[in-house]
């Protein structure tokens, strides 16, 4: 099938068969990697590898470490301000959606919330842009969502933050695109999209923003504790770390990530293309903030909704149907679906178009 799940989400076939290859038997020692101690030299070296793979992959400089944590990207919207703010200390948060509202509600918690910006008049079907950020030059950082899942919206500037940090929730398109993680405090994503296994959550951060944790916070969420035991201060989730490692591995092996850009630029172009033909389909998008990741759209009648995703079923085309809180459809284009996955799919709706419009 053709899978369009906004996650988790497909993980790329070679990666899958290899993982099949090795699964009990990893490299002749004889153990699976869900066998092995997380201390052990065999799966030591496979973290390190990893690492050093997703380095070289987004050009991630030393001043930065990578932790492989667990509690997905909702756990970060707590660790994140205890660790960056302050007592007593504010933060910058752009509105872009569910997500967005979020991280802003769990950082309120812990401090004062500025919204730099919100596009919820409009119902989250923009990205503001950088003239309508109204930045705070106390803010100890501010937070974007560089791509909303749920409303198919995307960043495609770097907000310039001055001297504040810049924070961003790349859940949904890391590793989809060049980035220049220069130009962020931190970086953050749950894998279960366009990394790996869902248990595994990435934090890509600067050095000078490790060792704040406020007092009283759990261990668990100091990010100094995970930096300063190369993320073993617990068992982490082994699996996961070793099939993302395959998946970076692959990913540098197609050229990069300029190259698997180039190839989601294409299949986004495909799908919005005909969206914006079809008089019949709708994207509520404007098309400067589209995602590439994540297409939202809407039948111009409703009662049409069912009967598309049953047939689409039929055709082998699963999990379009839209998020709950927005309806509709989704068809989520993660690094993972092939070109000729969105062609099937463009072409079942022209094909459905004819027979229902
Ligand atoms: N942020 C974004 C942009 C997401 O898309 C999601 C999940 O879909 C989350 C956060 C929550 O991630 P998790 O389930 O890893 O906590």
């Amino acid at each position: 099938v053709n899978n369009f799940s906004a996650g988790p989400a497909v993980l790329p076939e070679p990666v899958l068969a290899q993982v099949r290859d090795e699964l009990l038997d990893w490299h002749g020692c004889g153990m699976s990697v869900m066998e092995m101690s997380h201390r052990g030299k065999e799966f030591m070296a496979i973290q390190a590898e990893a690492e050093a793979d997703l380095r070289a992959l987004m050009g991630i400089p030393a001043n930065y470490k990578v932790l492989f944590l667990q509690g997905g990207a909702s756990l970060q919207f707590s660790m994140l301000p205890l660790n960056l703010l302050p007592v007593g200390g504010k933060a910058d948060y752009v509105l872009t959606g569910s997500w967005a509202k979020k991280a802003a509600a769990e950082a309120k918690r812990y401090g004062t919330v500025n919204i730099a910006a919100s596009s919820a008049e409009t119902n989250f079907n923009r990205i503001p842009v950088q003239s309508e950020l109204k930045l705070d030059p106390a803010a100890a950082y501010v937070h974007v969502t560089g791509n909303n899942t749920i409303f198919g919206t995307e960043y495609h500037y770097t907000p310039d933050t001055g001297s504040v940090p810049l924070v961003s929730d790349a859940s949904s398109h890391i590793l989809s695109r060049p980035v220049d993680v220069s130009r962020y405090g931190l970086i953050y994503a749950g894998a279960q999209k366009n990394v790996g296994p869902a248990g595994l959550t990435l934090v890509i951060v600067r050095d000078d923003l490790i060792g704040h944790c406020r007092d009283g916070a759990p261990t668990m969420l100091d990010y100094a504790i995970h930096a300063e035991n190369d993320s073993a201060y617990n068992t982490p989730p082994t699996f996961a770390i070793y099939v993302s490692g395959l998946v970076f591995k692959h990913l540098l092996a197609q050229g990069g990530l300029p190259a698997v850009e180039r190839a989601n630029v294409e299949k986004a172009d495909l799908l919005y293309g005909l969206l914006d033909r079809s008089g019949f389909y709708n994207c509520p998008t404007e098309p400067a903030s589209r995602s590439r990741m994540n297409v939202p759209f809407t039948l111009a009648n409703a009662e049409l909704d069912a009967p598309f995703l049953a047939e689409a079923k039929q055709a082998g085309l699963v999990q379009l149907k839209g998020h709950r809180s927005v309806g509709g459809m989704r068809a989520s284009l993660y690094n993972a679906m092939p070109l000729a996955g969105v062609q099937a799919l463009v072409d079942f709706m022209i094909d459905f178009e004819r027979r229902h419009g």
